[in-house]
């Protein structure tokens, strides 16, 4: 049995891996997080009761976890993992909003024994879509990334766009000029540069997690877009990560690398 910590876990992402971890036959939730839902109970798919939990120090002491899952804000999962890693818990991170030079940081000062596993997006969709992307950037260069997320969502632009465009960035062997910068009417009209790629960002109530690459060409343009429709759709990424992140070491950063080829 893999013993799974998750903090975060009475929010949006952490009561559907809550959810999605206790219907597994090979690991358990030891340790509920989050002090907003502390005091209250989650029922787990056996009827279990699982109660929340307010201080990640003292669950991580009590019930000796061997993965932690977070899913919590910008402003929390770097102390999160720095705990963890510092207690010999392996990390699972689906947190964004944090740059993977600062996880890299986290990850030098930690025991050599544990591994910090972090994605993006645990979708297999968008995986492949950042995939065909990267393939994509090497025949037509020009490229714009939107993405559109719910109203809630406390960073901007998402870890996928910004993965997104530094994958693209990466690929492709020319970066065309990003045309109309100098002659914007109203302010970031033409959108955040990330790695060179213009990004705009979309905030409605409604959405979930969307993102449209697009490409221009002589003549043509290229759309790859992938919707998560439920956050259900990031799941089997997830419970993929915390049965392979034992066998990892360091700083591994998305779902494609867990993957068979
Ligand atoms: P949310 O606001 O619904 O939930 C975050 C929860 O974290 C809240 O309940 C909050 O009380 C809790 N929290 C805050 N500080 C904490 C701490 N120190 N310890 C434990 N819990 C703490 O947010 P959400 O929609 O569930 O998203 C969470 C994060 O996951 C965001 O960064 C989001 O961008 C990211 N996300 C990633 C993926 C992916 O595939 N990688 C997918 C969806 C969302």
């Amino acid at each position: 049995m893999i013993r799974v910590a998750v903090s975060g876990a009475a929010g949006r992402m952490g009561l559907e891996v809550l959810k999605a971890i206790s219907a597994e036959s090979d690991m358990e939730v030891v340790a509920a997080v989050d002090p907003r839902g502390a005091g209250t109970v989650y029922v787990d798919a056996h009827g279990e009761q699982v109660a929340m939990l307010p201080d990640l120090h003292a669950a991580l002491m009590e019930r000796s976890p061997d993965v932690l899952v977070d899913f919590t804000h910008p402003a929390q999962v770097e102390a999160n993992v720095g705990l963890a890693l510092a207690a010999g818990v392996d990390c699972v991170v689906g947190t964004t909003g944090v740059t993977l030079e600062r996880y890299g940081e986290l990850v030098s000062a930690a025991p050599q024994d544990t591994a910090l596993f972090v994605a993006p997006n645990f979708a297999i969709g968008a995986v492949l879509m950042m995939h065909f992307a990267q393939l994509a950037a090497r025949y037509m260069p020009a490229a714009e990334v939107i993405e559109l997320h719910h109203d809630r969502k406390a960073d901007a632009p998402s870890g996928t766009a910004m993965r997104t465009a530094q994958l693209i960035a990466e690929a492709r062997t020319s970066a065309p000029k990003v045309p109309g910068r100098e002659t914007e009417v109203a302010q970031g009209a033409r959108g955040a540069s990330v790695d060179g790629i213009p990004v705009h960002s979309v905030r409605l109530p409604g959405l979930v997690a969307h993102q449209e690459v697009l490409f221009g060409g002589q003549g043509q343009t290229l759309t790859i877009r992938h919707d998560s429709i439920d956050r259900t759709s990031f799941m089997p990424g997830v419970l993929l990560a915390v049965r392979k992140v034992g066998g990892l070491s360091g700083l591994v950063v998305g779902l494609e690398n867990l993957l068979d080829d």
